[in-house]
């Protein structure tokens, strides 16, 4: 669907659909479009859904019946890039991508990287507290966030945090705004935090016979004293899947690959330090600094999702576990897919212990995903809290997950969650039915 229809921006990726037509959608240009829009929301009293790029994977800017939908991804100018300072202050429309494209010029990066940055918007990645594939050495997108301008649910403008690297004046409301998925206010605005680009690159690839070998190799380079920037894994059914659409012969090397990636004026040093660690236990490891070469080596890892959706529609999961329990979600996560009878993908980010189980099943005649899929999610879910994990890594809760986010907080945390949501938002106008 084009986003030049109404109703592609009321969904999201998730493949959740809404419950009625929207009330209005508003495409926002300027931050006062948005606050007009909220003022007026707030006295009808009407529920406003933000969304940036509609990219989210857990249902939080899927619109309801009669809400206002506030769409930002016109609101998308890179107001400056300081090279001195390290810092971007950009409007929440930014696509990410542009982003790191534009600090690029300047020799600098922009590190949360998640698989949609060529798609999501900044102010999307803040309200979910985005990762990606450099996460294992840089973190998430609440590591980048300096400051948030936050319209507030009665239309005021806010100004969170400072454009400084350092600052501990007040609460850290720029923080607790970075992964509340559009329900205490409304991003409008972000200064961002910009790293010089690494000087060097270096990358290497490994098959394992058995997912337990790559999950020793994942251990033993978390004692090695190396940090990679990245550390994929994926399992031989991803493999299969990735052989069958392009024709490679990934899976007879093994039952699992990881693919990791270190930066920095050390690269090949400390890949040498990668290396030696995933040789305790790999069939085969190859690294390289060049460039070409390396994106062969990654292209397994960004061929895994569009390769598994031609196996079918995919719900696509985010948990995480302890790194030391890799392993063992893992073959849980297998015995979830025989006993529930339905295919279940798994790749992620192994240095975050992020795993994404993508749960495949026959869409049915509607179009929607089949409960044998949720059914099987749940199953997930309950493995990650039983192995000390979380229900959602990084996608976000959204409208799928909330029974399950609770779940995981508890009564105690879930109460404080809904106090400070009443003092952001006392008339509960902003995104309900989403997150907490
Ligand atoms: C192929 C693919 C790969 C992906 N890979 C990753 C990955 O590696 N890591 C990862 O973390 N995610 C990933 N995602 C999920 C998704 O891209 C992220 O959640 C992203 O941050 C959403 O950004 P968006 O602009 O599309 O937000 P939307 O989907 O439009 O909205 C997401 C949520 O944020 C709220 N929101 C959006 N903009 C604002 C705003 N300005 N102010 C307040 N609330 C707002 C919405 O209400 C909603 O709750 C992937 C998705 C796809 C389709």
């Amino acid at each position: 669907m084009s986003l030049d229809t109404p109703a592609a921006r009321t969904i999201d990726r998730s493949g959740l659909r809404p419950d009625g037509p929207p009330r209005e959608i508003v495409v926002a240009r300027t931050v006062a479009d948005v606050q007009t829009t909220v003022r007026h929301a707030a006295e009808l009293g009407v529920p406003v859904v933000t969304r940036g790029a509609g990219s989210g994977l857990a249902g939080g800017a899927v619109a309801g019946d009669g809400v206002i939908v506030l769409d930002l991804s016109g609101l998308n100018r890179i107001l400056a890039i300081d090279p001195v300072d390290g810092t971007a202050r950009v409007e929440a429309g930014v696509v990410t991508a542009d982003l790191d494209r534009a600090a690029g010029e300047q020799g600098l990066f922009y590190a949360p990287d998640p698989g949609s940055v060529g798609i999501s918007t900044i102010g999307g990645n803040i309200a979910t507290n985005a990762g990606g594939l450099r996460g294992a050495k840089y973190g998430v997108t609440r590591d980048a966030v300096l400051s948030v301008d936050v319209v507030l649910a009665d239309g005021s403008l806010v100004h969170l945090g400072r454009p400084t690297i350092k600052g501990v004046t007040g609460y850290d409301f720029a923080g607790l705004v970075v992964g509340s998925e559009g329900t205490l206010g409304i991003v409008v605005g972000a200064t961002v935090r910009l790293l010089p680009k690494p000087a060097r690159v270096a990358t290497a690839s490994a098959s394992f016979a058995t997912l337990e070998d790559a999950a020793s190799a994942v251990a033993a380079i978390a004692v090695s004293g190396a940090r990679p920037a990245v550390l994929e894994i994926l399992d031989g059914a991803t493999l299969a899947a990735i052989d069958a659409a392009e024709g490679t012969r990934l899976r007879e090397h093994g039952e699992a690959l990881l693919i990791a990636q270190t930066d920095g004026f050390g690269a090949e040093e400390e890949i040498s330090v990668v290396v030696e660690a995933l040789s305790s236990t790999a069939t085969g490891v190859e690294w390289t600094s060049d460039e070409a070469e390396a994106d062969r080596l990654l292209a397994a890892r960004r061929q895994a999702l569009p390769a598994i959706e031609r196996v079918g529609r995919p719900l696509i999961e985010d948990i995480a576990v302890p790194r030391s329990r890799l392993a063992e979600a893992i073959g849980r996560i297998r015995e979830i897919a025989a006993a529930r009878d339905v295919p279940i993908f798994v790749f992620g980010h192994a240095g975050d212990g992020n795993l994404h189980p993508i749960i495949v099943a026959d869409a049915d005649a509607d179009g929607d995903i089949p409960e044998v899929a949720h059914h099987a999610a749940d199953d997930i879910f309950a493995l990650a809290l039983e192995l000390g994990g979380t229900v959602t890594a990084e996608h976000g809760v959204g409208r799928l997950k909330r029974e399950w986010a609770r779940r995981e907080l508890g009564e105690a945390a879930v109460a404080l969650h809904e106090q400070v949501k009443a003092v952001f938002d006392p008339r509960g106008i902003l995104n309900p039915g989403s997150a907490f």
